[in-house]
């Protein structure tokens, strides 16, 4: 029977913490066929659609980003955590169950006026997308979309993006 691209994600019990069942993509990603109907099946989509940068969200969004980006032939930008971009950034907080994150971008990575597609493998709460997007639109982007391998439809995330008028794509979803 042919694989889809639920069949290639792995669950692991209890990672990074009890009682949280990990989605592990390094298994996607590790398989040829597997990889490539997941980058194909995240362009869908967009086919048609002006967009000038891929942004991808640290960490395995560099990998999914930077394989669409190629693949539409356009620029990538990571948005990374607080302290690994090297040049100036502009910085967005979010709440995290306990505690909060920052998530940054170099201030020249976007020039105002670009059309932004958003990438990242799974999709919770939201958190990390929408300082994505709130970092993206700061420098003028217009963010045309966030598209993510798989959606924890529990976490609300989806519907937290699309009350920020932002159309969300997924490939799978996790109950
Ligand atoms: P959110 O900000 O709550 O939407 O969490 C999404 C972020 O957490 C993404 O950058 C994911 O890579 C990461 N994440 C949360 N849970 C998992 C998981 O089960 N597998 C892989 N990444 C996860």
């Amino acid at each position: 029977m042919t694989r889809t691209v639920r069949d290639y994600i792995r669950t692991i019990a209890d990672f990074p913490h009890e009682g949280i069942m990990f989605r592990d993509v390094t298994t996607l990603f590790a398989d040829p066929r597997g990889f490539r109907m997941a980058i194909d099946q995240l362009l869908h989509p967009y086919a048609g659609i002006a967009i000038d940068k891929v942004a991808g969200l640290e960490a395995r969004g560099f990998i999914l980003g930077g394989a669409v980006a190629h693949q539409l032939s356009t620029g990538f930008v990571p948005v990374r955590k607080k302290g690994k971009l090297p040049g100036t950034v502009i910085s967005e907080a979010y709440q995290l169950e306990y505690g909060e994150a920052v998530m940054e971008l170099h201030d020249d990575a976007i020039v105002p006026g670009e059309r932004v597609l958003i990438v990242d493998d799974l999709l919770a709460t939201g958190g990390t997308a929408e300082a994505g997007i709130r970092l993206c639109r700061r420098l003028g982007a217009e963010v045309i979309g966030c598209a993510f391998v798989i959606d924890l439809p529990d976490l609300g995330g989806r519907a937290r993006l699309e009350a920020l008028g932002m159309p969300v794509h997924v490939l799978t979803a996790f109950e």
